[in-house]
């Protein structure tokens, strides 16, 4: 009960939090900003990822209580994955005055196949603790490639190790830290973290095939080493991620097939989440259109023929699922026109959603809030 309790909580914060990051990324791209105000629209942004940051943290808690964690595995690009975290990181370290090293061995592949937001979320968590309780001296995080696994040559153990020259944790202490909202003494003190990062790390890195194991000495510093299994992969294997730059306009003069422009349909019963939407693609060049529920939506996508359709699930009436199946089966099969490409939209924030929406037609799925770079 308390683990849906707490899903449902963080459905209802993710709502009106989607409005927030936004409205204050649409205001982020206006150019006629006093500074001032950009500084202001900075912060609320700011503090509203951090707050979908705790948001995210308490579900992760409350889906590996629930065991429903599970691994999204793809390819993607390690090398890459490391040089950003590296330079986020770096910024928090030069303010504390730490140094902050990354060592990878030279045969560190650079595709690989695993859970990448784990996986980032887990050296995050490990490196942002190493230079949140370190007041001197610095933090290295080292990788190196560990043995073949029986199963394929192509799987290999990963080796990650996280050093720092902090305040160390005793012994009696190492049982907790790892447990949900478990805090040393000096954990509580900083009054920053929930005491859920370690948990959390712990069993992800679990899903990914190892282990989190901690060496420390007090008043000399921290060694959390852990394990994951990966399957190595060729550049070809790898399915290239557009890189997140701000998206100005469409290119002039781009038409869809049928040489209509580009129309979207917006379907949300909820005007915040409908304006942001609607306001920020109609700045880029799409002609938008908006319903409000799922029979407007079958409405007007018979009579304006959208070519792509955002559907928000949670709807009065008719639900997204049931509106897309319906405007899918509408579909006239003799039609020249593509059919429309829906992209369903949820502040629901299991992955289960996504296997639902593509049952029910859609052809993506899309977690409330998203970044404009999505
Ligand atoms: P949080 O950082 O939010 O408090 P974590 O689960 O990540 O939660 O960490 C739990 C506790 O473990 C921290 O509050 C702190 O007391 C201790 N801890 C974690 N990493 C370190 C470290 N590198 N050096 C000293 N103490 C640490």
């Amino acid at each position: 009960a308390k683990s849906r309790f707490l899903a449902k909580m963080s459905h209802e914060l993710r709502t009106p939090l989607n409005a927030i990051l936004g409205f204050s990324q649409l205001m982020e791209r206006s150019r006629d900003l006093p500074e001032e105000h950009q500084q202001n629209i900075a912060i609320i942004n700011r503090s509203g990822e951090h707050l979908l940051d705790l948001i995210n943290d308490v579900l992760d808690v409350t889906q590996i209580e629930m065991r429903e964690g599970q691994l999204n595995v793809a390819g993607f690009d390690l090398h890459r994955t490391l040089d950003d975290l590296e330079q986020m990181m770096y910024l928090r370290a030069e303010k504390k005055g730490l140094s902050l090293a990354f060592e990878a061995a030279e045969d560190i592949p650079r595709f690989i196949k695993t859970d990448q937001r784990k996986l980032r979320q887990v050296l995050i968590n490990l490196i942002g603790n190493a230079i949140k309780f370190t007041e001197e001296g610095g933090v290295v995080l080292r990788i190196r490639l560990g043995a073949v696994l029986e199963s394929s040559e192509c799987t290999r153990k990963l080796v990650f190790e996280v050093e720092d020259t902090g305040p160390g944790i005793s012994e009696e202490d190492e049982k907790t830290i790892f447990e949900a909202f478990g805090q040393t003494q000096i954990g509580q003190q900083t009054q920053e973290g929930t005491g859920l990062g370690l948990s959390i790390s712990r069993q992800f890195v679990k899903l990914m095939g190892g282990d989190i194991i901690m060496t420390s000495r007090v008043n000399k510093g921290t060694v959390f080493r852990f394990e994951i299994q990966v399957d190595l992969i060729g550049e070809s294997d790898f399915e290239e991620r557009p890189e997140s730059r701000q998206v100005l306009a469409l290119e002039k003069g781009q038409r869809a097939s049928d040489e209509r422009p580009y129309h979207l349909l917006i379907v949300d019963d909820n005007w915040e989440n409908r304006g942001f939407l609607s306001k920020f693609l109609a700045q880029v060049g799409f002609v938008i259109i908006e319903a409000v529920d799922g029979e407007e939506a079958i409405a007007k996508s018979e009579s304006w023929r959208p070519h792509l359709i955002f559907m928000d699930i949670q709807l009065p009436g008719l639900d997204g699922y049931e509106a897309t199946r319906r405007i899918r089966a509408l579909q006239p099969t003799d039609d020249e026109a593509e059919p429309p490409v829906i992209i369903a939209l949820t502040a629901g924030a299991f992955e289960e959603h996504r296997k639902v929406a593509l049952e029910a037609g859609c052809d993506d799925f899309m977690r409330k809030p998203f970044r404009e770079s999505e």
